[in-house]
């Protein structure tokens, strides 16, 4: 189980500081459930700091493909490395709506963040209207390929993927247990077919999408649902840990 929080562009330097360490403190070691912060790149460093050595790591929350060079305003993989980063998250819905990242994109920042060693959290998901016109299967099945096809599968646990449904992300509104453990079962044998069935087996596939502390006993518990990527929950420790002590029920 892998619960991760998104923190996106939210907080200041003394509410980062004060909202990793109290979920630091909170979390004993070893906990059967690991446990991801993904701050603001200006905090990353200092989120290090406060949590090293403890279960908890620390994720960015995109990168750049290439290691260095006249990118303005972009970072890179060796760079995140160098400040603690242990997981990158790539191909949020926000970075693909905002941003114009495509599955093209996706797939080089993937390669380069396996290359330097970072474990990427892949997302994907359908929007409503995709959902709606019964296209969410193929949708999803497509960004996963578009995302992985050509990756060489990095090994058990180098490699993460996030179901992100964008009619859920922020909205308050979740997919059933049933829906995304669908969704899941689909996207592990789209895995299996770009890897193999063992390898697709040994890939966290976590739900993103309005998770909390009154769902995620319900969503965590499915059979393919192997953890959460959390964004507004994860900004504050008490409902985060509480979504981290679900994970550890379910096992
Ligand atoms: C996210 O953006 O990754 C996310 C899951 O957000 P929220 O939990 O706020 O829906």
């Amino acid at each position: 189980m892998l619960i991760a929080g998104n923190w996106k562009m939210n907080l200041d330097m003394p509410a980062a500081r004060h909202l990793a360490g109290s979920i630091r403190n909170s979390l004993e070691d070893p906990r059967p459930v690991e446990v991801v912060l993904c701050p603001a790149y200006a905090y990353l460093d200092a989120v290090y700091g406060l949590v090293h050595g403890s279960v908890v790591s620390v994720g960015a929350q995109n990168m750049h493909a290439q290691d260095a060079g006249a990118f303005t305003g972009e970072i890179s993989a060796s760079m995140l490395r160098s400040v603690g980063c242990s997981h990158v998250i790539l191909g949020h819905s926000e970075r693909r709506q905002y941003f114009g990242e495509t599955d093209a994109s996706v797939r080089e920042k993937v390669a380069q963040a396996v290359l330097f060693g970072l474990v990427p959290i892949v997302c994907v998901g359908e929007s409503l209207v995709e959902r709606d016109a019964g296209q969410a299967e193929r949708v999803v099945a497509g960004q996963v390929r578009g995302a992985l096809k050509g990756v060489a599968y990095p090994g058990k646990g180098r490699l993460v993927v996030a179901y992100e449904p964008v009619w859920a992300i922020g909205t308050g509104r979740t997919a059933s247990p049933d829906e995304a453990q669908a969704m899941h079962a689909h996207i592990r044998s789209e895995l299996a077919g770009l890897f193999s069935t063992g390898d697709a087996a040994h890939i966290d596939i976590l739900y993103g999408g309005s998770m909390k502390p009154e769902n995620a006993d319900d969503l965590l518990s499915q059979p393919d649902i192997d953890g959460g990527l959390i964004g507004g929950a994860s900004l504050q420790a008490d409902p985060f840990l509480a979504i981290v002590r679900a994970a550890m029920r379910a096992g």
